[in-house]
């Protein structure tokens, strides 16, 4: 249960998450009892992406999302969840892009189409030149997902549209903006959501590689409940068997990420307590060839 002042909280938060601008009354005056200046401003823009990464967001639990894009971010613009569109959206964002709008933190979910800019738009323009612009006027960017780390899906061997990291992104421009890189295939929202928290709450969080220590550092395998199967040549047969996985294609042993202390769902559950090997999702090589495996050993696998 919400009181009603939580609830006034809330409604007003949510509402200018959502870019409801012209809110009346009640809700309005609630607004005025939050200290936007505490908490960091967020525009979310999607590249090449599948929209997975924000769905895993928003089944965040501890907190949950909403105290996410509430009390510990103010959440500005997300095309998946904003009560505006056309004009109106295009011009809030282009509020925040443009530097007139004030502080602000860029989240990138997926890559971006270095070769074919014009495969991925906002209203007319390429989303690259929304990328491009947001460095001269961001305080940093966050990129959230692995087509926003390392490329991805939509960057696989093959594709046509010459898809980058929002790292690769930036290099190839010359500019270095401060940046956070959170690989998963969906993302963690632990992983996004914590390091928000950080930000908020201590600073930026110690990087390696540009990716928050605290959650990437140590590989799947060092952190996995069946690492003693693996030592003792207990291997699994097939999807179901007991015993490590590495036969099968885990490539925990290549893979830096907490799963196995963090688990997903909330807790309930995570992908080798599900029987199935990780296939690298939050890795840099994660579907980057035509014969990236799933569920077939990985001949360059070093343990
Ligand atoms: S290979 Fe996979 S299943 Fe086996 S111990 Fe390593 S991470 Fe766990
Ligand atoms: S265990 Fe591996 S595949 Fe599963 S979520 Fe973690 S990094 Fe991704």
């Amino acid at each position: 249960m919400i009181d009603r002042r939580e609830f006034l909280k809330m409604a007003a938060c949510l509402s200018a998450s959502f870019g409801i601008t012209q809110f009346p009354g009640i809700v309005q005056a609630a607004l005025k009892k939050i200290d936007p200046a505490s908490v960091p401003r967020l525009i979310y823009l999607q590249g090449q992406s599948c929209t997975g990464c924000s769905i895993s967001l928003l089944q965040a639990q501890s907190p949950n999302a909403v105290s996410m894009i509430t009390q510990y971010s103010k959440l500005s613009f997300h095309a998946d969840l904003s009560a505006t569109s056309g004009k109106q959206a295009l011009d809030l964002i282009d509020d925040y892009i443009s530097g007139r709008a004030g502080e602000y933190f860029l989240a990138v979910e997926g890559s971006i189409p270095w070769g074919m800019p014009e495969a991925c738009v906002i209203g007319d323009k390429p989303f690259a030149d929304y990328v491009t612009a947001a460095a001269q006027t961001m305080s940093g960017a966050i990129a959230v997902g692995t087509c926003a780390t390392h490329g991805g899906i939509p960057a696989a061997e093959g594709n046509l549209t010459d898809a980058i990291s929002l790292k690769e992104f930036y290099l190839r421009k010359k500019i270095k903006p401060l940046l956070i890189e959170i690989p998963g295939c969906s993302v963690h929202p632990d992983w996004v959501w914590k390091t928000i928290i950080h930000l908020v709450q201590v600073g930026l969080p110690e990087l390696v590689d540009g990716q928050p220590k605290m959650f990437f550092s140590r590989r799947v395998h060092e952190l996995c409940p069946r690492y003693h199967d693996y030592q003792q040549e207990i291997f699994a047969r097939k999807l179901g068997d007991k015993g490590c996985l590495f036969k099968l294609g885990c490539l925990g042993p290549e893979t830096y990420a907490d799963c196995p202390t963090r688990w997903w769902n909330g807790g309930q559950t995570w992908c080798i307590d599900a029987n199935a090997p990780c296939i690298g999702c939050a890795s840099p090589f994660f579907a980057a060839k035509k014969d990236f495996p799933f569920y077939t050993p990985f001949k360059q696998n070093k343990v």
